[in-house]
């Protein structure tokens, strides 16, 4: 008997493997590398997958994570996650921006759970970026999902097109800010804010 079992395909949208390392080959070569020696012979490759997992935020739907992890609470208080570390990449140059974040906002009603505030760094920070839209997007990100009555987020930073290329070698760090609501018209809020921040946590 014939068998009419059916045969089911599981379709996941997966990019194109190493359809990145032919042009990657091809900048070694402009920059005049021979890229048949041993050290470079695997670089495309690498490459590839290294821009795909520094650029996976593109593909992840932070939303969807956040609303998944919002818990009603009657708390009050001004939750604050400290020194996050972050690694992304600049926009202008394709080189590396690194640092940390400083994430806080007081809630109406709605906690995010505490985990997912560094997962949405981490989201963000694995896009092209500028310092100031990752810290905007962080802030901005909380503001829709949980309406809090504010939020504040600051950001610290070092960019390596401005270390590596000379580029004011004395002042290569930034600092960004996002305020909003409460922590934008509200002095006490804010200040209570950055006291949390510069307050060793004895850790
Ligand atoms: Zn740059």
């Amino acid at each position: 008997m014939k068998s009419h079992k059916a045969v089911v395909k599981v379709m996941r949208p997966k990019e194109p493997e190493g359809d990145i390392a032919p042009l990657i080959k091809q900048v070694l070569e402009k920059l005049g590398e021979d890229t048949a020696r041993e050290g470079l012979a695997r670089t495309p490759q690498r490459v590839d997958q290294a821009l795909k997992f520094l650029t996976s935020g593109y593909r992840t739907d932070i939303r969807k994570i956040l609303n998944g992890a919002l818990y009603e609470v009657k708390y009050d208080e001004m939750v604050v996650v400290k020194d996050i570390e972050f690694f992304s990449m600049c926009e202008h140059h394709l080189l590396p921006f690194f640092g940390k974040m400083h994430v806080a906002y007081l809630p109406n009603k709605k906690v995010i759970g505490l985990s997912k505030i560094p997962r949405m760094v981490d989201v963000f920070a694995r896009r092209l970026q500028i310092q100031e839209r990752l810290t905007q997007e962080v802030a901005q990100t909380i503001q829709e999902v949980a309406r809090p009555l504010g939020v504040g987020v600051i950001c610290e930073a070092r960019h390596f097109c401005m270390m590596m290329r000379g580029v004011e070698k004395q002042h290569s760090g930034a600092m960004t800010s996002a305020m909003l609501g409460a922590f934008r018209d509200r002095k006490e809020t804010r200040d209570e804010f950055l006291a949390l921040v510069n307050k060793s946590t004895g850790y």
